[in-house]
């Protein structure tokens, strides 16, 4: 073998080599490629694994590197794509001004359409709470659509504005989500509810305006949620006074209801601090939260009445 044959051997030999290198390193390379887009499309693990041997067999189909850069490129727009689609129509729907049904939402909604409060309130009432929205969007980020999100929202705001019939300023930023969970399968009578509305919106008893609606939704029983108005101390003390007087003088207890039984609390005359307020006529009934309407009864006593 001459020294030129030898020398051309050896050329041979170093292609072949660089060549094995040049495939390997594109092998490794659309492999990398092919895990970065499985995790872009939500792949992870076997998943993942499998997705990116798809990329690198890929690279076979023809010379050059197109035929890969067309797969990823294709699945990318496919794939990543869609929770951009239903993120842009979740905003053209709850965060647009422009939007004609902004105006109805406002009754019940609190915050500004462009700063994103209706939509987080959408988001709030159908993930059923705000703690759960991060899972309801990761459960939806491929959806191409935003039926559910725009169907349960039109439930929530269609059972409010067909219960309550007025629209109030204080209905405006309730939990109109939770109140639906709750209520929604109850049946109410709209006139009958819009009365009562004004009824208690009216009533100067009444501190907390905002609690009228659930009160009514839970069929006007907790009258906690409306804060009504408490005897004060000074009204407490003199009612005391007086029904003290008048049972020492008779020889029964201070308590009326203690006074009416037979046992041994029959006579007794409690402490200021052993009797709470009641209201004579219940406050729900109409009575009025002043001195006429106040009597002090043993706690016991009171709490049998019950807090009305
Ligand atoms: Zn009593």
């Amino acid at each position: 073998m001459s020294t030129f044959d030898k020398r051309e051997e050896g050329f041979e030999k170093k292609f072949a080599l660089d060549e094995e290198q040049k495939f390997k390193a594109e092998a490794r390379r659309n492999k990398l490629l092919g895990l970065w887009a499985a995790e872009q499309l939500g792949k992870s693990g076997d998943e993942a694994a499998a997705y990116a041997k798809d990329v690198v067999a890929a690279d076979f189909e023809e010379a050059g590197d197109a035929d890969v850069l067309r797969k990823v490129a294709t699945e990318l727009e496919r794939g990543v794509a869609k929770p951009q689609l239903a993120d842009e129509l979740a905003k053209a729907e709850f965060s647009n001004s422009q939007n004609a049904n902004v105006q109805k939402w406002s009754a019940y909604i609190s915050g500004a359409v462009n700063r994103q409060d209706y939509l987080e309130r959408a988001l709030e009432w159908v993930s059923k709470g705000k703690d759960n929205i991060g899972e309801y969007m990761s459960r939806h980020r491929y959806d191409t659509t935003i039926t559910e999100l725009k169907t349960y929202f039109n439930s929530v705001i269609d059972w409010v504005s067909s219960v309550f019939l007025d629209v109030e300023s204080e209905m405006r930023g309730l939990e109109w989500g939770r109140l639906y969970e709750t209520y929604h399968d109850r049946p109410y009578n709209p006139s009958l509810v819009s009365k009562e509305v004004q009824r208690l919106l009216a009533d100067p008893y009444v501190t907390n305006r905002k609690g009228i609606f659930e009160y009514i939704l839970g069929g006007c029983v907790d009258t906690k949620l409306l804060a009504v108005r408490v005897f004060d101390e000074p009204t407490k003390r003199i009612v005391y006074a007086a029904q003290t007087e008048k049972a020492k003088a008779s020889g029964t207890s201070n308590c009326p209801l203690c006074a009416l039984g037979q046992d041994a609390n029959k006579a007794r005359i409690w402490k200021l601090n052993e009797m709470d307020a009641d209201h004579v006529a219940a406050w729900s009934k109409g009575g009025a939260t002043d001195l006429r309407n106040c009597q002090m009864l043993c706690k016991t006593h009171n709490q049998v009445k019950g807090n009305r």
